[in-house]
């Protein structure tokens, strides 16, 4: 697989002819590695509130001024979408600007965001984009830990899996209505279940809202691997369902303080624990 890096492309011009003559100007830029487009997480459901990115609005508005871009200054919407790649867009309506991030970039610095709103607009009001943003934006896309996230969210998101629960030792489907019985007065409906195609190293399970579904590391349907370790971390991925996020993809899902107490409720959460220590 190769990486290529940003291809710096705008909308096909046909799409782009499209919406302006709908006197609509967007440009979607996607800044990205080889993923061939993104999923938007709302996927046939209704409008959903995207978490705005802290500090986006005054990142874009100085940046704004920065490009010399005159005129009355555009109120920003700037949020964080669940794409599934490093991508961006931009659009522009009436007054106001709306750019959506990938969600990749939730812990990113301020100057890129920065470099990202300079890209970004550049773009939308057609200048040249100042070679810094550029710079700067390459070299964190580039960072190991981005491309590693980058790699795992798109072993975990995106992919609608086959609903087969029944692996070579577990049974998901099993486990998952005991734990439902047991632990949620069986209030959780039945989502997509699965065992990953491959093993995973560095993730046991994975909740992916947007799908609907529960994938559980292949790694983990072995006979050395006791039940209540399976049940320990279907149990985990069942609490995200309880406890619905805005954005959750495996890694960049964030576990409250109810969160974590409700995960101690598991009976061998203890055990369970020790066991994936000695795992890893
Ligand atoms: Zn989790």
């Amino acid at each position: 697989m190769t990486v290529s890096f940003p291809s710096l492309s705008g909308a096909t011009s046909a799409a782009r002819a499209t919406r302006e003559a709908a006197g609509d100007t967007s440009n979607q830029l996607n800044l990205r590695f080889d993923e061939p487009h993104f999923l938007s997480s709302g996927h046939g459901g209704k409008a959903r509130r995207h978490a705005p990115v802290p500090g986006g609005a005054p990142a874009f508005q100085r940046v704004f001024t920065r490009l010399g871009l005159t005129g009355r200054p555009p109120e920003f919407v700037i949020e964080f979408r669940p794409y599934a790649g490093l991508a961006h867009s931009i659009r522009r309506r009436e007054g106001t600007i709306f750019a959506a991030l990938s969600d990749l970039l939730q812990d990113a610095p301020v100057n890129i965001i920065e470099a990202i709103a300079g890209i970004l607009l550049a773009r939308l009001y057609r200048r040249r984009t100042p070679r810094k943003f550029l710079r700067d934006y390459r070299e964190y896309a580039h960072e190991s830990h981005v491309r590693q996230r980058l790699m795992t969210m798109r072993r975990g998101r995106g992919k609608r899996i086959a609903h087969h629960p029944q692996g070579k030792f577990y049974d998901l489907a099993e486990i998952f209505e005991k734990l439902n019985r047991q632990y949620f007065e069986s209030g959780i409906s039945l989502p997509r279940l699965g065992w990953s195609a491959k093993r995973w190293r560095s993730m046991l399970g994975c909740y992916d809202a947007a799908l609907d579904q529960i994938v559980i590391s292949k790694d983990l349907d072995r006979k050395k691997v006791p039940r209540f370790v399976v049940e320990y971390i279907v149990y985990h991925e069942m609490l995200h369902i309880k406890h619905p996020q805005r954005s959750v993809n495996c890694r960049l899902e964030s576990h409250s303080r109810k969160f974590r107490e409700e995960e101690k409720l598991f009976k061998e959460y203890g055990k369970a624990a020790r066991f994936l220590k000695g795992l890893s």
